[in-house]
């Protein structure tokens, strides 16, 4: 099966929704629909309907247009089996399920922090992640649900894929992820080159996504709390302990 395209779509303020679609389909995948008139436009935009919907979490900002859609598209609805917050799943996944969908292998990977039940969708044959509210260009999402424990672990589980995997996320937050990273990491080259390139994305009203993930390894301080740099810096002895304050410093930012 050749690679699927993956169309970006902006959502309410600064949400992105996806639609997953192969060459000359007529139906597609939305992930994390909130915004019914752009989802709509972006099915319109290239001439299918909604066959399914993946979710990666219950909050309202990814799941409030699941049942117009649904309802119009009599899509399938596919989330992971104990996140009993989201518009109930027609598929149910379990934690590290590989499953099938259009012809693609997604791999549902639990990423608890930010919601207890968050999960990321990977595929395998294209290394792309659909990564929600886990992991951001440049920072990771607020921990609202989890702890500093089970947060760094879900990022160490990311940190694990392939370097080339392109990182789909449900926001854009980068410049102001950068401002923070470059305030605790100034003299990090990668990210001195990124913060360049995101504000001229902005200038032009660009996306900042998708990122890559060997990118992100070098520049994302939260995928870095266990380089010996920030383990210096937090003055703390494993990374646990540096991601819980980067985080609450973050939040406070
Ligand atoms: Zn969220």
């Amino acid at each position: 099966m050749p690679k699927p395209n993956v169309y970006l779509f902006p959502q309410w303020k600064d949400n992105y929704g996806y639609l997953i679609k192969n060459p000359h389909a007529s139906e597609g995948i939305l992930v994390d629909p909130c915004d019914l008139d752009m989802c709509l436009k972006i099915l319109e935009l290239n001439d299918c309907k909604a066959s399914h919907i993946l979710l990666t979490h219950h909050h309202d900002d990814h799941i409030a247009a699941v049942s117009d859609i649904k309802k119009k598209f009599n899509s399938t609805i596919v989330g992971y089996v104990k996140d009993t917050q989201i518009p109930s799943p027609d598929i149910s996944v379990q934690q590290d399920e590989v499953f099938e969908l259009l012809g693609h292998k997604y791999h549902l990977i639990h990423t608890p922090g930010h919601t207890l039940q968050h999960v990321n969708y990977f595929m395998p044959d294209h290394n792309i992640l659909f990564s929600g509210d886990t992991l951001f260009n440049a920072g990771c999402g607020r921990m609202f649900e989890g702890n500093p424990e089970i947060f760094w672990e879900s990022l160490s589980k990311i940190k694990e894929l392939p370097g080339d995997t392109k990182i789909y996320c449900g926001h854009e937050y980068t410049l102001a992820n950068i401002n923070f990273a470059l305030s605790i990491d100034p003299k990090n080259e990668n990210l001195i080159k990124l913060s360049k390139w995101a504000s001229h994305r902005e200038k032009e009203h660009r996306p900042t996504i998708p990122t890559t993930l060997s990118e992100q390894l070098l520049s994302n301080p939260f995928l870095r709390c266990d380089s010996d740099y920030f383990l210096k810096h937090y003055n703390c002895q494993n990374p646990v302990d540096v991601f819980a304050k980067m985080r609450s410093e973050k939040d406070s930012f």
